[in-house]
C-alpha cells in the first residue's frame, strides 16, 4: 500500500484523537457519581419504605384512637343515662341499687378506656416522631440524589464537549486519508486499541516492542510512501525524523 508520508504522519494524530476519545468513553461509564447515585437511590428506596410503615401504623393508631373515643363517649352517654334516670325519681330503689351498680361498673370500665387511650395517644406521638425523623431522612435523601444527578449530568456535559472537538478533530483527520490505509488501521485499532505508531528508537510506539536488526533494515530500505507494520501488534509503523533510520 502507498500513502504519501504526510498522510502516514497523520495517523499519528488520528491514534492520538482516537486514544483520547477511549479515554472519554472510558470515564463516562465510570463516573464516580454513577456509583454515588445508585447508593443514593438505595438508601432513598430504604427511607422511603420505613416512611411508609411508620405511616401505616400512625393511621392504624389514629383510628385505634378513634375508635377507644368512641367507646369512652358510649360509656359516658351511659353514665349520663343513668344518672339522670337515679335523679328523676321514677325508680323503685332495687333499680336504685342496680343503677348504682351499674355506674360504679361503668367508673371503672371509663378509667380503664381513658388510660388504654393515653397509652395509645403516647405510642401515636412516638410514631409522629419517628415519622417526623424519617421525613427528614427522605428529604436528605432524595437532596443527596438530585445533587449526585446533578454532578453526573454536568460531567456529562463536559465530556460530550471534549468528546464532539475531538470527533471535529478525527473528521478532519481522516477526510485526506485513502479509505484502504483507514481500513487497516481501524481494523488494528480495533484488535489491539491503538492502529498506528511511531517508530523511534528501534521501538514500536503502538506495542512499545524494539525491532530486530533485520526487520529496522528492511524498514530503512522501504521506500517512505510505502506503508510499513509492525511484526508483533500489526499496527501501522509511521516514519518521521524522530524515527532515527
Ligand atoms: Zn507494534
Amino acid at each position: 500500500m502507498n500513502v504519501d508520508p504526510e498522510v502516514q504522519r497523520q495517523l499519528l494524530e488520528l491514534a492520538d484523537v482516537d486514544a483520547e476519545l477511549a479515554r472519554i468513553e472510558h470515564r463516562r461509564k465510570k463516573l464516580p457519581e454513577l456509583d454515588e447515585i445508585a447508593t443514593a437511590e438505595k438508601d432513598l428506596r430504604t427511607h422511603r419504605d420505613a416512611l411508609v410503615a411508620i405511616q401505616t401504623s400512625a393511621s392504624d393508631l389514629d383510628r385505634e384512637v378513634t375508635r377507644q373515643e368512641r367507646e369512652i363517649e358510649s360509656v359516658r352517654a351511659r353514665e349520663d343515662k343513668d344518672r339522670s334516670l337515679m335523679a328523676s325519681g321514677s325508680v323503685s330503689a332495687k333499680q336504685l341499687t342496680d343503677l348504682e351498680h351499674e355506674l360504679e361498673t361503668l367508673k371503672r370500665r371509663q378509667s380503664a378506656l381513658e388510660d388504654d387511650l393515653i397509652e395509645l395517644m403516647e405510642r401515636r406521638e412516638a410514631v409522629g416522631v419517628d415519622e417526623q425523623r424519617t421525613g427528614a431522612q427522605v428529604d436528605a435523601a432524595e437532596n443527596g440524589l438530585a445533587d449526585a444527578q446533578r454532578r453526573r449530568d454536568e460531567a456529562l456535559a463536559d465530556l460530550d464537549t471534549q468528546q464532539a472537538r475531538k470527533d471535529e478533530e478525527r473528521t478532519a483527520l481522516v477526510a485526506p486519508m485513502p479509505a484502504d490505509l483507514l481500513a487497516r488501521y481501524e481494523k488494528v485499532r480495533a484488535a489491539k486499541g491503538r492502529g498506528a505508531g511511531l517508530l523511534r528508537q528501534r521501538r514500536c510506539g503502538s506495542c512499545q516492542l524494539e525491532l530486530d536488526r533485520t526487520a529496522l533494515a528492511e524498514i530503512k530500505n522501504t521506500a517512505p510512501d510505502v506503508v510499513v507494520t509492525c511484526d508483533n501488534c500489526g499496527a501501522i509503523l509511521v516514519r518521521t525524523a524522530e524515527s532515527g533510520l
